[in-house]
């Protein structure tokens, strides 16, 4: 499983070592780390715990919220992205991950200005910790405070402004599986060179919470066996990062949510596309009220 990675919210329970102890015992190839997990021990004792197990920091997670009314917060959050580059340099992790933030008095337009201003003022310091910065567009249900980057063109649209090699995009199947204009703009991204990261999880029906309900690969109706198949002929060659908020899951335990993990994988790598199927490969019961 060399191209997996899992992030630590996945398994939030667990303290940092016990996801790296059960993770590397599943020959699991990566890990995206998340700030909440290495906050206890701090980032320089967690980089040294890392480097005591077989398995690759994948990302650091997450920067950015950058969009405010007020000029002296927008310089705080600035300095704060900094900050957290020089955590991912602590932790060996080669990318920041940007959920790139929203603040309901700044109009959307606004706030895509003010995150972009505020990419480029950490790029120079980014370039010179040697930390790639990803902008994942996030679902358009949390435009209000979450992101204003809502579609992989917005994403795609700001990596081509910015135009710098350590700028790129995370794409996170949950917040673009909808988007009618998905196939072209992963083909544009790869060839962009901007495709940085692939985050794998599925779309519950009926959701019961906006954030906190994600599902395991297979447990929802996200098609992901084509957008599999996309991001592979876009180029991607990299880690398929299990990224999954679930109080559902988080209630388990987590050595047996790990092996749910695993089978769910094992299933998702054995998708092969077959482009003219007009199913996907939902296996879930829809019980809608
Ligand atoms: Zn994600």
């Amino acid at each position: 499983m060399k191209q997996l990675c899992i992030h630590t919210i996945t398994t939030k329970p667990w303290r940092l070592e016990e996801s790296l102890d059960n993770y590397c015992r599943q020959e699991v190839g990566g890990i995206s780390v998340w700030q909440d997990a290495v906050q206890s021990i701090g980032t320089v004792e967690a980089g040294k715990l890392i480097k005591e197990y077989p398995i690759k920091v994948v990302s650091y997670v997450r920067g950015g919220f950058f969009p405010h009314s007020s000029r002296e917060y927008r310089q705080k959050a600035v300095d704060h992205n900094k900050k957290m580059l020089d955590e991912a340099v602590d932790v060996d992790a080669p990318m920041l991950v940007l959920v790139c933030g929203a603040e309901p008095s700044v109009n959307l337009g606004e706030s895509r200005k003010q995150i972009q201003a505020g990419i480029e003022a950490i790029l120079p310091h980014a370039q010179s910790v040697g930390v790639k910065l990803a902008i994942e567009p996030l679902h358009p249900m949390y435009a209000d405070t979450r992101s204003a980057i809502n579609t992989l063109k917005q994403a795609n649209d700001m990596a081509a402004a910015i135009n710098n090699d350590f700028v790129g995009v995370a794409l996170d199947v949950y917040h673009v599986w909808w988007d009618d204009t998905l196939e072209q703009e992963i083909r544009r991204c790869g060839a962009l060179n901007k495709l940085f990261a692939f985050h794998i999880c599925d779309w519950k029906v009926p959701t019961s919470d906006m954030l906190l309900d994600r599902g395991l690969m297979g447990e929802g109706c996200i098609d992901l066996k084509t957008i599999k198949h996309w991001v592979k002929q876009a180029g991607f060659n990299g880690f398929h990062e299990v990224e999954i908020f679930s109080n559902i899951h988080w209630a388990k335990d987590q050595h047996q949510f790990l092996a749910e993990i695993i089978a769910a994988y094992k299933d998702y790598t054995a998708l092969e596309a077959n482009i003219n199927s007009k199913t996907t490969v939902y296996k879930a019961q829809t019980t809608l009220t």
